[in-house]
């Protein structure tokens, strides 16, 4: 175990830090072009809320993968990092003014819409630039992913996107607008799902809503199907990289296509949750009443998703070893919530002894803070401690 991590290099980084292992992000970008490519008219666009990180946006650029957008600043991300504008897609609830510029002036492929008045916004801006924006719509299709309450966004009870009963008299709205052009539909379920049994519900739905576009003679050409493919955090070695072929064939087996149909894909977390690990170091091993604590220099400002999602993430002593013993792992920030893991099983710790917390590469680095006064963590790629 201890040999996938170069912990000899290790040893002279600051902690906390972020370790990601590129030779498995790139086999898994394999896999994922593998299987994408086994369907002429799917497109995968990396989904860069998960981890914006530079080098690892630079290796998925390089795998040929479009960038999937929620915020100008990941428009600027993206672009830095070498994207083609022509391969961005820009989602979200609440773009403000600046962004929807941004977007218009850098040409991206299209604006995924989630309400009326964000299609009147876009197409004014547009129109003042004397431009016309692609669209696609983005439909509520109340569906709910078998995943944690907070990640799951397309039950009727979300925020995201535009109901289904009113997916026709938006349409006819967009159809008087000038400045912009419907090009597709737009979904999103929720994410961390691993029941293949969402995606196809998903897919259903589409066929239905496809139907009635085609009743009412309205063509679309692009389908986006969001993201949302979970990863094993329960067996981050045995199950590295997630099972892309059940993912794809899913939606070509249930997806009533026609020829011209393209569909797009918005992956995050399973491109880049398990090739990132939390290293951290053990400050205290402290002897409560009822229990013992591994007191470690990270916090939930590094890694804040067990505090935000109850999320499970497996944690290893590297540095030990010595029989497992239950520890409460948690960090020093000033909030009970501050905690990795209870009774983790893990090698007897001691002072200075380095802990992994493994499948943090989606969803963490970029979600950390400086609460506390804290530093941001570095990110460090097994090319940089070669
Ligand atoms: C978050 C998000 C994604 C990526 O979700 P993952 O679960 O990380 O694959 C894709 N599309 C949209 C619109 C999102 O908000």
């Amino acid at each position: 175990m201890k040999g996938t991590f170069p912990l000899d290099k290790f040893g002279s980084l600051e902690t906390p830090f972020y370790f990601y292992d590129t030779e498995l992000l790139r086999r898994t970008l394999s896999a994922v072009k593998a299987e994408s490519a086994r369907h002429s008219n799917f497109i995968v666009h990396y989904a860069v809320k998960a981890n914006a990180n530079t080098k690892l946006l630079n290796i998925i650029r390089e795998a040929g993968f479009g960038a999937d957008c929620v915020s100008g600043g990941e428009i600027e991300a993206a672009i830095k990092a070498g994207f083609p504008p022509q391969s961005i897609v820009f989602a979200g609830v609440g773009k403000n003014d600046r962004e929807i510029e941004l977007a218009l002036d850098k040409n991206i492929f299209c604006f995924n819409v989630e309400s009326v008045p964000e299609l009147h916004v876009i197409n004014e801006l547009a129109g003042s630039k004397g431009k016309t924006a692609n669209i696609a719509l983005r439909i509520n299709p109340n569906i709910g992913a078998h995943t944690h309450a907070n990640i799951t966004t397309g039950l009727a009870e979300n925020k995201f996107g535009i109901a289904m009963s009113d997916m026709m008299p938006t349409i006819e709205c967009a159809k008087h607008l000038k400045n912009v052009r419907l090009v597709g539909l737009h979904f999103h379920i929720g994410s961390q799902i691993l029941d293949m049994g969402d995606f196809t519900a998903l897919c259903n739905r589409i066929n239905q809503l496809l139907t009635q576009l085609e009743q009412s003679r309205i063509a679309i050409e692009h389908i986006n199907v969001g993201g949302g493919l979970g990863i094993d955090y329960q067996h981050p070695n045995r199950v590295a990289v997630p099972d892309f072929k059940a993912y794809f064939d899913t939606f070509a087996k249930h997806l009533n296509l026609r020829e011209s149909h393209k569909v797009h894909f918005e992956l995050g977390r399973s491109i880049v949750g398990q090739c990132g690990t939390l290293v951290t170091k053990v400050l205290y091993v402290k002897q409560g009443t009822a229990k013992q604590f591994a007191i470690v220099d990270a916090g939930m400002t590094d890694l804040i998703r067990p505090a935000l999602y109850h999320a499970y993430h497996k944690i290893e002593n590297i540095s030990s070893d010595g029989p497992a013993e239950p520890y409460d792992v948690v960090g020093p920030i000033c909030e009970s919530s501050d905690v990795f893991a209870k009774q983790a099983e893990i090698n007897k710790c001691h002072r200075g002894d380095l802990i992994a917390i493994r499948s943090a590469g989606a969803y963490g680095e970029i979600m950390a803070s400086q609460y506390n006064c804290r530093r941001l963590p570095q990110g460090y790629t097994t090319e940089d401690l070669v």
